[in-house]
């Protein structure tokens, strides 16, 4: 071998694998009249004003896959996301640790929740199949439309559309609990209330942008994270996949040739945001038209991830890896106080046939009731449930990115602190993945009470979010770029 053809042959050794992208977005709308769950209670759909997608998005370093798909539902159950991976699996051969399956948390949506959502596994119904099938033909055919991909990461701070929702009360302020306790935390107060102290916890404003582009030439996907739990305020009836929706049409559209074929696929999944929504409490606006408010803040926030795009680094490769682990998690205890509570509750409901309804002038008239009917339900179920929790954890690492998920709503102290503790230089979390399993408060969070930490709400024992915290940044370690990799 000359001394030239072995300089060759060094470098082509030495050159990181060439790095290849694929998008595609699957319609996952169900028929009319289907029940929407996002409300207080469900009712059939009338309308859709926007189709609700699988977004799919699949990276190959030339060793390792991976597929990142975000779904237009309120959640999925932990066994949609199984079928859906052992599906992918099948067609692909994409192992199922490697595909992270994410809802947006959308309220205007059919359900993939199932019936029981304190089992770990469940028989799948009609539509969970459906999106189950769809999810895996999007990622069958984003793996289609892999092609040399260059690829860049931002962040970008949008703090003007986040806002923690639970406030710390002035004493005597906060009504009881439907378990008759007083919580030191309200959810949602009222706003412009005198008895508004301070908000209970912080917001984590950045957008997380991971952007994937044809090598100097056209956009592929971007796939992006924002802490906010929805926008809200569809019409009646309707189906819509909220500002989530708006969003992906919004940056498609920003794109030159957007369009084009195959077509960019746009992504925004659920950070951090199980505390965090779009109401500022102190000076709120004015009521609008359906959709004007969601409108407002996609479009913002598709302008700002657009306008961080043209700011960008790209590189050719980014080394792929992924960790999946699924400790059992105790779910939040119910003792014989709080069993005893929901039977006195139950005991005390007017019932009309075929249900739990509350009749009758003194009770249809007031939540008082309905909303402790609706615990005693919760709770009795909880205290039934015979195995732990089954609760999934992905870390996933592209480049030197690192994406942690969790099944919860989860709190966005918990995104920042795992934003803080991971060992790679760019990371953030993914939430109400692979599964739905309540919200997760931190412990201190637990302590001060409130909606999100009533148990019904919060389905798993009170240090979940320490451990489950401790594991990722334990996977995260484990696919940390070896030191001779890192720059
Ligand atoms: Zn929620």
């Amino acid at each position: 071998m000359s001394s030239s053809a072995l300089i060759v042959s060094l470098v082509l050794a030495a050159a990181p694998p060439p790095l290849e992208a694929g998008a595609a977005a699957s319609n996952i709308t169900p028929p009319l009249g289907t029940l929407v769950v996002g409300g207080f209670a469900p009712y059939p759909a009338q309308h859709v004003h926007d189709e609700l997608y699988a977004r799919s998005l699949v990276l190959d370093d030339g060793k390792t896959k991976i597929a990142l798909v975000v779904c237009d539902l309120l959640g999925l159950h932990r066994s949609v996301s199984v079928e859906a991976r052992r599906l992918i699996q099948e067609a692909t051969g994409i192992p199922p640790q490697n595909v992270l399956i994410s809802a947006t948390h959308t309220h205007s949506a059919g359900t993939t929740l199932g019936k029981n959502r304190y089992a770990n596994k469940q028989t799948l119904d009609d539509y969970q199949h459906f999106v189950a099938r769809r999810i895996a033909d999007g990622v069958r055919r984003a793996v289609n439309l892999l092609r040399p991909a260059e690829i860049a990461f931002a962040t970008v701070d949008v703090p003007e559309h986040v806002y923690n929702r639970r406030w710390l009360m002035r004493e005597g302020s906060v009504p009881p609990n439907p378990f008759g306790e007083v919580d030191k935390v309200k959810t949602n107060p009222p706003v412009r209330s005198p008895d508004l102290i301070e908000a209970a916890g912080p917001t984590d404003p950045a957008v997380s942008i991971l952007a994937l582009r044809e090598p100097g030439g056209r956009p592929i996907a971007v796939y992006s994270v924002y802490s906010l739990h929805y926008v809200g305020g569809s019409g009646p009836a309707h189906i819509s996949a909220d500002y989530f929706g708006i969003f992906c049409g919004a940056l498609k559209r920003l794109q030159p040739d957007g369009d084009g074929d195959p077509p960019f696929v746009a992504m925004l999944a659920n950070g951090t945001s199980g505390d965090i929504n779009n109401i500022d409490r102190l000076n709120p606006r004015p009521g609008g038209a359906p959709y004007q408010r969601m409108r407002e803040v996609a479009e913002d926030l598709a302008a700002k991830v657009h306008a961080a795009m043209a700011e960008m680094s790209w590189q050719g490769s980014a080394p792929l890896a992924a960790r999946f682990s699924e400790p059992q998690i105790a779910w939040r205890e119910v003792g014989p106080d709080l069993l005893a509570w929901a039977a006195d509750v139950e005991a005390q409901a007017p019932r009309v046939p075929g249900g739990n309804i509350p009749v009758g002038a003194k009770w249809a008239t007031t939540r008082e009731f309905v909303t402790p009917l609706s615990y005693a339900g919760r709770v009795q179920s909880l205290a039934e449930t015979a195995e732990p929790a089954f609760v999934p954890l992905q870390a996933l690492r592209i480049g030197d990115v690192c994406i942690g998920t969790s099944p919860c709503e989860t709190f966005a102290e918990i995104g920042l602190e795992f934003k803080r503790r991971s060992p790679l230089p760019h990371s953030f979390m993914v939430s109400l993945a692979h599964g739905y399993i309540g919200y997760l408060p931190t412990p201190r969070h637990i302590e001060l009470g409130g909606y999100e930490t009533w148990p019904g709400t919060n389905y798993l024992e009170p240090q979940a979010s320490e451990k489950m915290l401790d594991a990722l940044i334990q996977m995260a370690a484990e696919i940390e770029p070896h030191p001779c990799e890192k720059k």
